[in-house]
């Protein structure tokens, strides 16, 4: 009874992430300059990350994620698995497009500029640029579906990766080492929001 007890105790002090890719199934999101898809780079990270949290943080946090496997989910659908987890944070991920080679990283908060989300957003933003050498871009404010909807129930961002349509980025994305740097940085970010916290 003890034993359980504590287990429960100590399973209910670990903060709940919920981790978003982008897109899926017939959503493939922008298609990279080398032909890879953003429904899939978003995948390989999110479960980098899913897989990182048990062998290198040692089960730190709760991670869910709102899509396993190549299947179109909705926006709604995804905001409203935050808010019946209860969750913790909610973190979207995805890649960028545009027309002029911009490159490097940008994360979006919704433009009700919810302080815990740009806290949250900073803190990723700054350990991806400093440990991978992504060009900063900012923290930046817009009216997201996924963000307006998920934010009333917990800190939410959107986090743009770097671009598709840049050739160094898109073929960033292609490496395992790479995918497990970013799924790295992104979860020491995690952590420092929790921790500043503390
Ligand atoms: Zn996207």
């Amino acid at each position: 009874m003890i034993l359980l007890l504590t287990i429960c105790l100590v399973y209910g002090q670990k903060k709940v992430v919920v981790i978003d890719p982008g897109h899926g199934g017939i959503d493939s999101g922008a298609i990279g300059v080398n032909c890879a898809y953003e429904k899939d780079v978003v995948l390989d990270v999110a479960n980098e990350i899913l897989n990182l949290n048990k062998s290198l943080f040692a089960d730190e946090f709760n991670i869910y994620l709102t899509r396993y496997s190549d299947t179109l989910i909705s926006l709604s659908d995804r905001s409203r698995l935050a808010k019946c987890l209860n969750a913790d944070v909610f973190v979207s991920l995805h890649c960028n497009a545009s027309e002029n080679n911009s490159r490097g990283m940008e994360i979006y908060v919704h433009h009700s500029k919810n302080k815990k989300s740009i806290t949250l957003g900073a803190s990723i933003l700054n350990e991806s640029t400093q440990k991978l050498g992504f060009e900063k871009r900012g923290v930046k404010f817009g009216n997201f579906q996924v963000l307006r909807e998920t934010v009333p129930y917990c800190p939410s961002i959107l986090v743009e990766m770097g671009f598709m349509t840049n050739e160094d980025e898109a073929d960033y994305f292609l490496k395992s080492t790479n995918i497990r740097a970013m799924a790295v940085a992104i979860l020491m970010g995690i952590m420092g929001y929790f921790n500043a916290r503390l």
